[in-house]
């Protein structure tokens, strides 16, 4: 096919040829006129690809370093002066629609609920709807106080870190079951739910973190909520364990946890410590133990989030 025109396009091809190296000499004049401009060696030699990289790469950097109060965030409006107010807008909303919600549920209450409620969706199994939780001797402190007052300050660590949170509850005197604490996380549309608990014991000498999170044949949940929970419990105990320095138990996964079973999102029952034991009753009672508490629960949740990004079911 190529053979057959050759002759009647000679003319046309040597119009385009012609157009061509025209164009070619215009684009190295204002390549080179470019680099000249900006007096840069490295990129004197460099192919086209790489020049026109590092020459908007390094203008970036010029145009921050020349006003020091410019942030990060407002590069990209500096970069593109023809149209500021349409950028600066469009980013605002964009961040806030992207946040990830994390419930958290202080576990227990002033009363237990002693009502029965279904271990889980359909189950003919029935459990108290909340107990009493344990009891710190040594501080004087009731589980359900110090599970608040952690996760309080989990809340606002979150809230800072980016994250959106909703709470179960926000006080100690509130009649929560079980079911009605998933059920909170379930409407909100939470993304994963965080139970907040402390261990109690018979041993006094025995510490240490665990977490609870489902069997591998839960019947409630589906493989891939049953999997997600189950990461999120390592993560968790591993990332506290680590910011507090406290011993690690092995977490338990089984099937009659309400609160688990009735969990529509990945879930997860972090057991701070032992109430039992004099010194952890005291570090889980104190402000210092409370705040690397959090740090380690948040970057857990951090660390959670980086292996599961699209965190919508
Ligand atoms: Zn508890």
């Amino acid at each position: 096919m190529e053979e057959n025109n050759r002759n009647s396009n000679n003319g046309v091809l040597k119009v385009i040829l012609v157009s061509a190296i025209l164009a070619f000499i215009v684009g190295v004049l204002v390549l080179v006129s470019g680099i000249l401009h900006r007096k840069d060696p490295v990129n004197s030699g460099g192919n086209t690809e790489s020049a026109v990289e590092s020459v908007s790469g390094s203008s970036v950097t010029e145009s921050s370093e020349s006003l020091p109060s410019v942030s990060g965030n407002m590069i990209p409006v500096t970069g593109i002066p023809e149209n500021p107010d349409s950028s600066a807008a469009e980013s605002v909303p964009e961040e806030e629609e992207d946040k990830i919600l994390v419930c958290i549920d202080p576990g227990h209450e002033t009363e237990q609920i002693k009502d029965p409620e279904p271990n889980g969706p359909g189950s003919d199994v029935m459990k108290q709807g909340v107990t009493s939780g344990t009891y710190g001797e040594t501080s004087g402190k009731n589980e359900y106080e110090v599970n608040l007052e952690v996760s309080l300050k989990l809340r606002d660590e979150l809230l800072e870190r980016g994250y959106d949170v909703v709470m179960t509850r926000e006080i100690n005197d509130v009649k929560l079951s079980n079911v009605d604490r998933a059920k909170i996380a379930e409407e909100a549309g939470a993304d994963i739910l965080v139970r907040i608990h402390c261990n109690g014991v018979d041993n006094h000498s025995v510490t240490g973190v665990l977490c609870y999170g489902p069997s591998n044949a839960n019947p409630y949940l589906s493989e891939d909520l049953i999997a997600k929970s189950r990461r999120l419990s390592e993560l968790l105990q591993q990332h506290q364990a680590e910011k507090t320095g406290q011993r690690m138990i092995d977490n338990i996964y089984q099937d009659d946890m309400t609160g688990i079973n009735w969990a529509a999102m990945p879930v997860s029952i972090v057991e701070m410590g032992f109430m039992t034991n004099p010194d952890e009753d005291l570090f889980l009672a104190s402000e210092e133990g409370q705040d690397l508490i959090v740090q380690g629960l948040a970057d857990g949740i951090d660390a959670y989030f980086a292996e599961f990004p699209e965190a919508e079911e």
